[in-house]
């Protein structure tokens, strides 16, 4: 029973939406020279997080201390506990150069162990991978061990590359008794106590496996990033410059893989721009304070961005948006995720029927015109926002290294899915850069973000060879 058709053509409330529309603008457009100021910092806290002191952006080494050469083999395990799925896979890096195939299971991660008992979590994993090792092993020997590679894409300290200590939750996980512990001997704990065959080899957040991945197949990739549920990036560091590992008298031109753990960058609001709904949505969320940057870029907020805006035009605006029908079904919060914003940006403008569509049957809402074209304003600020101020934290990592052209490896559902996120991101890059405009619209930019190799399968597998391969050097 869909409700009356508002949808009808260009009604005078344009007008006075159009300067409700405007004031968004004004809130959520990053212009150059800001982007130019957001970099500049970002750089300097790039660096503090690295000092002895440190500083908001964890700079979290990973003792992933080399590129693949591409010559890797072998069979690994790699288990993906991402934010919304869970993703058992088995890699094997063939004699063949840069070569590998992969099998996989996806497991759901149900919603209410993301907010449940730490012991739940991890017999669950340890029963999906158990499934795993028998359904595709079901003759291994008595006594053999699969090497495993796990692939924990949250804050961890890691004094070894088989350790994680849990700094915080992100991504709307909140799991009490796991902040400040290693979840190794957790995991561990459940997978002995079901004897599954499995020796955990390394633990590697899906950045640094993004940027390993990305260089098996690139050797001119130079950054890892994630652009999905959460946001975040590595890079390649040399040890000399990481006066946080000083005291381990490693070579200063050892090379060892960081994990910014960019999503905090700001955490103490100097720079970003946050509108009051980026404040409430840190108010709201079960870490106020916390991933500052994160929360203005990554898949989880940027449907939660739009609907706060939605509900304060009806409820607080002299042009009331929707006025007259029941918005209860907008008022539910992380009720309309980043495909939602996807979908109305990848909508032909001309009818916005699709757009329309949506609201009808997810929201219950009829819009009229002005106010679909007004949506659909509303989800470019939202999605051009996210992406040029993602182009501050690349362009900073560049910078800091001295990189005047490289590739980027980028992975994650925003970046792989969310239209025009690319061309978005690239056109920052230019402004904060300074590149000169293409002559010829094909030729390759300076620093190009490119559609990564799976970094928390494929990366997580070459992590754990090259890490096999460093133990028996004897130099870990
Ligand atoms: C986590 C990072 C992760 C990123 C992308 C963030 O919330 O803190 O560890 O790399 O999400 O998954
Ligand atoms: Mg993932």
């Amino acid at each position: 029973k869909a409700p009356p058709s508002r949808k009808g053509s260009m009604t005078e409330l344009s007008q006075d939406l159009l300067e409700q529309a405007k004031e968004l603008e004004r809130q959520l457009t990053v212009p150059a020279s800001k982007l130019k100021e957001i970099t500049n910092h970002f750089v300097s806290e790039l660096e503090k997080g690295l000092s002895v002191e440190g500083g908001s952006i964890p700079m979290n080494p990973t003792w992933v201390m080399s590129f693949p050469d591409g010559h890797e083999t072998g069979t690994f395990l790699a288990l993906d506990m991402g934010g919304t799925n869970l993703r058992v896979c088995e890699i094997t890096l063939t004699d063949q150069k840069s070569e590998f195939d992969i099998i996989q299971s996806k497991y759901r991660m149900p919603e209410e162990l993301k907010t449940g008992v730490s012991e739940e979590l991890w017999d669950y994993i340890a029963d999906c991978l158990l499934q795993f090792v028998e359904t595709h092993h079901p003759n291994l020997p008595k006594g053999e061990k699969l090497p495993l590679g796990f692939t924990f894409s949250y804050p961890a300290t890691q004094n070894y590359i088989d350790e994680g200590i849990l700094q915080r939750w992100t991504k709307g996980f909140d799991i009490a008794g796991v902040e400040g512990k290693n979840v190794v001997p957790l995991l561990k704990a459940s997978l002995a106590a079901k004897n599954v065959p499995i020796r955990l080899t390394a633990l590697i957040n899906d950045t640094t496996g993004t940027l390993i991945a990305s260089a098996y197949t690139d050797p001119k990739m130079r950054i890892g990033c994630i652009f999905g549920t959460g946001c975040n990036a590595a890079y390649m560091e040399n040890c000399g410059s990481i006066p946080k590992l000083a005291h381990m008298n490693l070579p200063p031109d050892a090379l060892m893989a960081i994990n910014c753990e960019w999503g905090a960058f700001d955490n103490e609001h100097i720079v970003l721009p946050r509108t009051p709904y980026d404040i409430i949505i840190d108010r709201d969320s079960p870490r106020p304070g916390q991933q500052a940057f994160e929360k203005m870029i990554a898949g989880l907020y940027l449907g939660e961005i739009f609907r706060l805006i939605l509900e304060d035009m009806h409820d607080n605006k002299p042009i009331k948006m929707f006025k007259g029908q029941d918005i209860s079904a907008l008022r539910k919060a992380y009720s309309l995720d980043s495909s939602f914003l996807s979908a109305i940006e990848e909508d032909p403008f001309e009818n916005l029927q699709e757009t329309y569509d949506l609201f009808v049957s997810k929201l219950n809402i009829a819009p009229s015109r002005a106010e679909l074209e007004f949506v659909r304003r509303l989800a470019e600020l939202i999605g051009t926002r996210a992406a040029r101020l993602s182009a501050c934290g690349i362009s900073a990592i560049c910078k800091k290294k001295g990189y005047d052209t490289c590739h980027v490896g980028a992975d994650g559902s925003v970046f792989n899915k969310y239209p025009h996120f690319k061309a978005r991101g690239a056109q920052a890059l230019r402004e904060i850069l300074d590149w000169p405009e293409k002559k010829d619209p094909t030729e390759e930019d300076p620093i190009e973000v490119l559609a990564a190799e799976d970094g928390s399968g494929v990366g997580a597998a070459l992590i754990a060879a090259l890490t096999i391969k460093r133990v028996h050097q004897g130099n870990l």
